[in-house]
């Protein structure tokens, strides 16, 4: 009887599918025909919250995009994924944002996938400095159905889940999850270090280095380039004297929302440090977890010699130096530092070193901010916005962490 019952819910599930085939699958599925409104999706792994597409010609749409949370100036990222019907088809997209040029949308190129892992840079058509004015983005004719596109060279959280699963079985790599975002995401931390080092813990050099802006993907490929780095043949020395932590999403839930700069609370994550210490009162959610942990750290008997902010802006990478205690007298003055960057970058990724004294961003930045509460070396490492892959991103990650194995030489004293 039970055979019998299974082939008939089988013979009524194909009769549905039939039918759902004849009344939805022809219009949307079928071969050459033009993009409509419901082949978008803005809610994937690289989302828009409140981003609004109408279709306005052939393969021709506009997209009215929504703005960051308690930011009604801030445009959330211009990213959306076509889910079936993209092969044969061009597309042509013009992007506005009513709120304001604040941060405007179209400040970075965007890239585009077919399978959200090899990106293909795209650029804007003219650069506009008026986002209620817009500008475009013009695709070539799609070879296949399905395509991703996201701001700079995308990461989605799912990329970066998929990845601390392979180097959490590395036996140098200890995987912390500090705590969950509002959006129940793992905010995870990676500590690289070579456990069978005889140097003791004290000993060894600490680097922590993280990314604030959600948006600056770029900055986080630089820092997946240092880890893997750290993790070859090369970095066996790095290892075996420093420790290294890497936070590459701090505001997890941002990149399925489209939010630039900003976690759910609306906080600009570098503008959400408090030197006078963590605090559950004054801090949003995620910037209070991080800070939590750096400062556990910071309490350990292996505190942070330097703590690098990641992001990205203009040009090549620009990294901007604060100096504390150890600079100029256990390791060189940063101009060696300088030195080392320039000697280890033939391909002109990375400016040359600058420094700054006084503080920019103020105390709220993780790098003012760190700077304050413990005087150790901070450095604001920016640009990269001309650097249009994911590949030439990472070796601009290599460059660093290189340049750092060689300037922070030895071990404490
Ligand atoms: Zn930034």
């Amino acid at each position: 009887m039970a055979l019998v019952g299974n082939k008939r819910c089988k013979e009524a599930a194909v009769a549905i599918q039939l039918w759902l085939g004849v009344v939805f699958a022809a219009p949307l599925g079928e071969a050459g025909a033009e993009l409509s409104v419901a082949d978008f999706k803005f809610d994937g792994p690289l989302g828009s919250d409140g981003a609004v597409i109408e279709k306005i010609g052939t393969n021709h749409f506009k997209m009215t995009l929504g703005h960051a949370p308690g930011h009604p100036t801030w445009a959330n990222n211009c990213q959306f994924q076509i889910v079936r019907n993209a092969k044969g088809n061009s597309l042509t997209l013009d992007v506005v944002f009513l709120g304001g040029n604040e941060f405007r949308f179209n400040e970075y190129f965007h890239s585009w996938s077919y399978d959200g892992k090899n990106w293909t840079p795209i650029h804007w058509e003219r650069d506009s400095k008026d986002s209620k004015e817009g500008d475009t983005l013009k695709f070539p004719v799609f070879e296949q159905d399905t395509v991703y596109c996201g701001l700079q060279v995308p990461m989605s959280y799912e990329d970066l889940v998929e990845m601390v699963g392979v180097w959490e079985k590395n036996p140098n790599v200890k995987v912390y999850i500090i705590g969950r975002s509002v959006g129940k995401r793992n905010i995870y931390r990676l500590e690289v270090t070579d456990p069978k080092s005889p140097v003791p813990e004290e000993k060894r050099w600490v680097h922590y280095f993280t990314n604030q802006h959600p948006g600056e993907h770029n900055a986080q490929w630089r820092m997946v380039g240092m880890l893997e780095w750290l993790l070859s043949d090369e970095g066996a020395d790095l290892r075996r004297r420093s420790i290294c932590h890497f936070l590459i999403m701090t505001s997890p839930d941002a990149p399925s929302h489209g939010w630039y700069r900003t976690n759910s609370e609306g906080s600009d994550m570098n503008r959400a440090y408090r030197p006078a210490g963590s605090n559950r009162q004054e801090q949003t959610h995620e910037p209070y977890l991080c800070q939590v942990d750096f400062e556990k750290i910071m309490a350990s008997k292996a505190p942070a010699t330097s703590c690098w902010s990641f992001h990205t802006w203009g040009g090549v990478v620009d990294p901007i130096f604060t100096s504390g205690p150890e600079i100029g007298k256990i390791i060189g003055p940063a101009s060696e530092f300088a030195q080392i960057l320039e000697r280890n970058d033939p391909n002109d990724l990375v400016k040359p070193l600058s420094y700054r004294k006084e503080a920019k961003y103020g105390s709220t930045s993780w790098t003012d901010g760190p700077h304050m509460q413990f005087g150790i070396t901070t450095i604001l490492c920016e640009g990269a916005a001309v650097i249009y892959t994911k590949e030439k991103n990472m070796e601009s990650g290599g460059v660093l962490i290189k340049s750092l194995a060689e300037y922070w030489k030895g071990t404490k004293p």
